[in-house]
């Protein structure tokens, strides 16, 4: 294609990520033709979301991933919360759901894996999406009967997409959602997170596979990705105030490791990454012909790894939803259901959720507050029924399709 030539779709996904790539697959499941123009010149391999919580199992099935995905990564059950400054270890599962749910397990996987799953089923089963890497988006304009996107590539030709409709999937620096005029309200935590991906001893250290260190200084969310390496890759991530560059945070992580993993000979450090921290939603997730998706609607805090689960169910709607409009079963008022709906869920179900996630791992339990959630987390070692009502929350974030004459669409 050259700069005087236009493509024409009947929807333009930007952004590469896996919302914007799942959103793509489950269109094109539906036989329509997807366009997804990422910046990248390939899928992104920072360190990210890992766990994906059972509720969100099903769509994955829907679009046919989840068994490539469960192949890809492994399946698992049980959590533990460690109180650091006494040692007490609260322990509970998702044995619990056995019976009363499809999938009674979370998955982990690599959030750039599910992203090459998914890539992978596109190509195998010839489904209509064309991915153009190196395509940054520097333009959208609608009008009554579409949407214009300009993309740059890399040397810097501008490309045009004429679509019907725009998915922005573009992360939580949208350029969508701000060439939409949108805003991104909420607050920026003044800590950032930093995500190590590192091999580490934890099972012999006695560390289940996923344990949230609960504690002021050395607060901590600890998942097993893989069992590479015999120790298995482990992602472990915790709180810096300082770390606001790359240099920062790996002079102050080797101080930090060596009181938390101890056995130096045993650390082998692959990836690292910091991350500012935001509780923040577009104004609005459709705008006429634009609609917003995943981080580029909704960003938080990933402590309970709510952000991607959001950006799963946010997929799952959108698919069926627009699917419905274009092949006009349904008037677009259910896009405005998507949009309402879904910054519904995130602003008092998501966020509120997250946050205290948040303040329980990286607070004391010696303040009132941080004591009262250290007893919360307790009864769900004790309680069943505690437990079960807080392992069914991510069944709430989930918004059902508009169901037609009795078949989902
Ligand atoms: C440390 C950490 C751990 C996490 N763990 C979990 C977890 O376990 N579970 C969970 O549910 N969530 C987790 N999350 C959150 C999760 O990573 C995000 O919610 C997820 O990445 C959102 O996916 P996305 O596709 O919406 O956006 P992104 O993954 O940000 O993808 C956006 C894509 O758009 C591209 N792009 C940006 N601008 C442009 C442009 N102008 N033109 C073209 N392309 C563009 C980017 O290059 C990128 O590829 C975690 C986050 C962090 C930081």
């Amino acid at each position: 294609m050259t700069s005087s030539t236009e493509s024409r779709t009947p929807v333009v996904v930007v952004g590469g990520g896996p919302v914007g790539i799942l959103n793509a697959l489950g269109l094109a499941r539906q036989g329509i033709p997807v366009t997804v123009l990422e910046r990248n010149d390939g899928v992104a391999r920072a360190p990210r979301a890992v766990v994906y919580h059972w509720a969100t199992l099903e769509g994955l099935d829907r679009l046919g991933v989840l068994s490539d995905a469960s192949a890809a990564g492994f399946l698992k059950q049980d959590y533990c919360f460690l109180n650091w400054q006494t040692g007490e270890r609260v322990r509970y599962g998702l044995s619990l759901l056995e019976g009363q749910v499809t999938h009674a397990h979370n998955l982990h996987l690599a959030q750039d894996r599910l992203v090459d799953v998914a890539l992978e089923i596109i190509r195998r089963d010839a489904l209509p999406v064309d991915v153009r890497w190196g395509r940054t988006v520097i333009g959208v304009q609608q009008d009554d009967s579409g949407v214009s996107v300009t993309a740059a590539r890399q040397d810097g030709t501008p490309e045009r997409h004429r679509a019907s409709w725009v998915i922005g999937a573009d992360g939580a620096g949208s350029a969508v959602r701000s060439l939409s005029g949108l805003s991104f309200e909420g607050l920026t935590w003044p800590e950032r997170f930093v995500a190590t991906d590192v091999h580490y001893p934890f099972e012999e250290e006695g560390f289940d596979q996923t344990t949230f260190v609960v504690d002021e200084t050395f607060g901590a969310i600890i998942v097993k990705i893989n069992n590479d390496h015999g120790t298995g890759l482990w992602r472990y991530t915790y709180c810096d105030p300082l770390a606001e560059n790359r240099d920062v945070a790996l002079e102050r992580m080797g101080r930090f490791f060596d009181t938390v993993l101890p056995r130096e000979a045993d650390r082998e450090m692959v990836s690292f990454s910091p991350y500012n921290m935001h509780q923040r939603w577009a104004t609005t997730f459709r705008l006429g012909r634009v609609l917003l998706a995943g981080d580029a609607a909704h960003a938080t805090n990933p402590t309970g790894g709510l952000g991607l689960t959001g950006g799963l169910f946010d997929t799952y709607l959108l698919i069926d939803s627009l699917a419905a409009v274009l092949r006009r079963r349904q008037d677009d008022w259910v896009l405005d259901r998507y949009a309402h709906e879904r910054r519904r869920v995130f602003q008092e179900l998501v966020s509120p959720t997250a946050s205290a996630n948040k303040r329980l791992i990286f607070g004391s339990t010696q303040t009132p507050e941080g004591a009262a959630a250290w007893t919360r987390v307790q009864r769900l070692g004790q309680d069943p029924e505690a437990a079960r009502a807080r392992l069914m929350f991510t069944r709430q974030l989930e918004t059902p399709a508009v169901v037609t004459a009795g078949a989902r669409l």
